[in-house]
């Protein structure tokens, strides 16, 4: 009989919901899904999307399953595999997902939230590769940190350790998903610099004119992603904007490193893919926030947004040594 060495990784991510199959030792995916979350969907939809997805990739599978490792968009206890709740999706309050799983599969499970998985993803096979202890950062609508420790997940008395995005860098900043001010995720995540980017363009009528272009005028529908793609074409508005969200992080990453001085910080998620002069500002204003003597290697996320995925991959190989 030939050893059972099949794992499989389920990423739930609010908008998409992701499932790779690879074996154990194995740098590939042997079968990849990727679909939208349908609108409206709600926690038991998002299940039963995932569990066709898995049954169509194992129907095909040449070894047994071993395990499952899950990446999930939102606070996990991962020492239960419990999902606390979904910010995104409704229904998922106190599911137990582990257990879920475990009755259909036959095989064991282990869940963690998205910002865990994908620090254990780029640090077993991504930028953080070597590395005995990593920060890393996701930048997106939101941002998440996690962080690895000694070779292991490190996450905090309440399973919330890293959660960079609610530092308070601006007291009386602009008001955060949180119910505070000043956040880290207020000033630097992708929707904050949409709407500096909104606010400066009211301000200077004649400014940021590769930007308007970009949205036909209607700066109402402006995204980070315009914004970068403004900056890239030499646009000074956008320019300036990113530069502001880089400096942001770059102090939310300089505290954390100051505290915990990890070897590297990895950054990923849709608003680090800004280009070098964005990586540039993260990293200046991180060694202005530190030390004297800190090591501040700052160095884009590897795996994109498979990242949580190779994560879950992880989490499973670990079930079973
Ligand atoms: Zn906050």
């Amino acid at each position: 009989m030939e050893r059972a060495s099949l794992l499989l990784a389920l990423d739930f991510g609010g908008t998409k919901l992701t499932a790779g199959l690879t074996a154990l030792g194995e740098r590939r995916w042997r079968a990849h899904r990727r679909v939208p979350a349908p609108p409206g969907s709600n926690a038991q939809s998002d299940r039963e999307i995932m569990m066709a997805l898995v049954q169509d990739m194992l129907a095909t599978a040449e070894l047994p399953l071993a395990a499952v490792g899950v990446s999930f968009g939102g606070p996990v206890d991962a020492a239960r595999g419990v999902v606390l709740l979904s910010h995104h999706v409704p229904g998922w309050e106190n599911t137990p997902l582990r257990q879920w799983l475990e009755a259909r599969l036959g095989v064991p499970v282990a869940v963690d939230n998205d910002a865990n998985a994908g620090a254990l993803g780029e640090w077993r096979f991504g930028a953080g590769q070597g590395c005995d202890s990593i920060l890393y950062v996701t930048v997106s609508t939101g941002i998440g940190g996690g962080w690895v420790v000694n070779g292991q997940p490190y996450r905090g008395a309440d399973g919330m350790a890293g959660e960079i995005g609610h530092i308070v860098i601006q007291p009386g900043g602009p008001e955060c998903i949180c119910g505070r001010r000043g956040c880290l995720e207020a000033l630097a995540a992708g929707p904050a610099i949409a709407r500096r980017a909104r606010e400066c363009l009211a301000e200077n009528p004649t400014a940021g004119k590769a930007l308007r272009a970009l949205v036909s005028g209607d700066v109402e529908t402006i995204t980070a992603r315009h914004v970068s793609q403004a900056a890239a074409t030499g646009d000074d508005l956008a320019q300036q904007v990113l530069d502001e969200a880089a400096y942001f992080l770059g102090q939310g990453i300089g505290s954390a490193i100051t505290l915990m001085n990890p070897q590297r910080v990895v950054v990923g998620g849709g608003v680090a893919k800004s280009g070098p002069r964005y990586f540039e500002m993260v990293r200046a204003a991180a060694r202005a926030n530190v030390l004297p003597g800190m090591t501040v290697d700052i160095v884009p996320a590897a795996l994109g947004d498979d990242a949580p995925l190779w994560g879950a991959v992880v989490l499973a190989g670990d079930l079973l040594n």
